[in-house]
């Protein structure tokens, strides 16, 4: 008889949603031997996982046992408290389906009916059962960015992650909007997105005195979950060292339309698209007439400010100029060290690479500036540019696709409550800030040369002539490399063989 005894599973999982206790899953133990008993089957061992961990939450290391388990005919019956323990998410709740279905194991619940997947009838309701759990996910999904389009018309501020600069229920916090204002207007005055970064991660931050050192967003928000989380008597989750800030987060602080008091609404297939960052101007919400609807907030940056930095940051030709406008000199982060290869620093009047060059920066600059100019005259200037590199174009593009994707995913185990909002925002910063650094390759490829207005004009050395500090490096930076090496000791006069300019075109051969 005992041969013939179906072999019984129990699953258990720990998880805060419901009970924030180990008193309910030994209840839900004693239940599950209950019934075993009752049923005269073979306890064949208990998988248990803990859901509120703070590390590695995404997995459930005793589920996947009980799916090989299961996969290797180790298991006959599992039993568990309800379908939501086991099931947990759609995806895992197909899995398991699938699993018992292959395997014709019956699935048990102390509280509501089975899953028997030991008939064909059982099998075939098995299917109609995850078909209505996913359902229930996808009207909850619904009904909540109903709600929150409902919030964003009323003008009120939208749930989930603060922004800098304001509370969860709108409120300024007075400290980060003046953070949040400084970075619009360093950035507004020529800063790069890293410069910015730079500066408020306390680091190096040339030209950009103005803005305070802050701990990073992200971080405060992970300490103001434990203080709430405290509050209902939880264990703190891990925080992180304070990181340095990112380019990407700048980027997303400059294109929020909250800063300018817009009322702000993205719905599904935006972020579907993955491409939330480069349509922030399409989340603002509009009321019947195509007028903006404001929020209920007080705006932190004022309408125009937005606008402008907008109209900059969707300019292409920005994101060319990878040197940057805020510097003063000419050759200063451009030039590089003939020695070791570090961008040369600006010493005084001098360009200097701490113990390897120190050079007359006019002497430079004139040599410099004088050879570019004689450059730009010649008609062969075109063969003197890089070509796009086709291979590493489809290359790029591929990569793009692939963190992309990585997001999408990260987006849709979000929408699954797989994962939290704030480990969706560090996916998505993080793929993001990858997706940057690609772009900007892929703009250097492909037309970094078509947007400098000095290679475009008709008279291309009036336009150099003419142009500003920033034209001029970006220029520069287009055509070739400088290098700059030790002048030979006792020579009084400039000496040209101790500059290196490399046309980008001998570069790329
Ligand atoms: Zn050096």
């Amino acid at each position: 008889m005992s041969s013939e005894q179906r072999r019984a599973a129990t699953y258990l999982r720990i998880s805060q949603d419901r009970e924030n206790t180990r008193l309910g899953v030994d209840r839900h133990r004693e239940d599950a031997e209950a019934l075993i008993a009752a049923r005269q089957w073979a306890p064949v061992g208990v998988y248990e996982d803990n859901d509120i961990s703070g590390k590695g939450h995404k997995k459930r290391p005793a589920f996947e046992r009980l799916l090989k388990d299961i996969g290797s005919g180790l298991i006959d019956v599992v039993v568990a408290q309800e379908w939501p323990r086991l099931e947990r998410n759609r995806a895992d709740g197909v899995r398991i389906i699938e699993a018992a279905q292959r395997d014709h194991v019956l699935l048990t619940f102390a509280k509501g009916s089975d899953i028997d997947c030991t008939t064909a009838a059982g099998r075939l309701s098995a299917d109609m059962f995850s078909a209505i759990a996913r359902n229930e996910i996808e009207v909850k999904a619904e009904r909540q960015s109903r709600a929150q389009r409902q919030r964003a018309e009323q003008g009120r501020p939208p749930k989930g992650v603060r922004p800098l600069g304001y509370a969860s229920n709108g409120d300024v916090i007075e400290h980060e909007a003046e953070a949040v204002r400084k970075i619009y207007a360093a950035f507004s005055s020529g800063a790069s997105l890293r410069a910015i970064a730079a500066a408020l991660s306390g680091g190096e931050s040339e030209n950009l005195p103005s803005i305070p050192p802050l701990p990073r967003h992200n971080r405060s928000l992970m300490i103001e979950r434990n203080v709430r989380r405290a509050g209902d008597g939880l264990e703190p989750r891990p925080v992180p060292d304070d990181s340095p800030w990112v380019s990407s987060t700048i980027m997303g602080i400059l294109r929020n339309p909250r800063y300018a008091g817009y009322s702000t609404y993205t719905p599904k297939e935006v972020l579907a698209n993955g491409d939330r960052r480069r349509s922030w101007r399409a989340q603002i919400l509009r009321d019947d007439h195509g007028e903006p609807i404001l929020g209920t907030w007080n705006r932190i940056v004022d309408l125009d400010a937005w606008e402008a930095v907008q109209d900059r940051l969707d300019d292409p030709a920005r994101v060319t100029n990878r040197v940057g406008t805020d510097r003063k000199h000419l050759g200063s982060g451009l030039y590089r060290c003939g020695v070791c290869d570090k961008p040369v620093k600006t010493h005084s009047q001098r360009y200097r690479c701490e113990g390897h060059v120190m050079r007359s920066r006019e002497q430079i600059d004139d040599f410099v500036v004088e050879t570019v100019r004689r450059r730009l005259q010649l008609p062969d200037l075109h063969d003197l540019l890089p070509s796009a590199d086709e291979p590493r174009m489809r290359e790029i593009k591929l990569e793009i696709a692939e963190h992309q994707a990585r997001i999408h995913r990260a987006q849709r185990d979000y929408d699954n409550e797989l994962i939290e909002g704030f480990d969706l925002k560090r996916i998505r910063d993080r793929e993001n800030a990858a997706i940057d650094t690609l772009e900007v390759d892929r703009l250097r490829l492909s037309l970094g040369i078509s947007h400098n207005s000095v290679l475009e004009a008709p008279d291309r050395l009036a336009a150099f002539d003419a142009g500003d500090l920033g034209l001029r490096r970006s220029t520069i930076e287009v055509l070739c490399e400088v290098r700059l090496f030790p002048h030979p000791r006792g020579v009084k006069t400039f000496n040209s063989d101790s500059v290196s300019i490399m046309w980008r075109s001998a570069i790329a051969d």
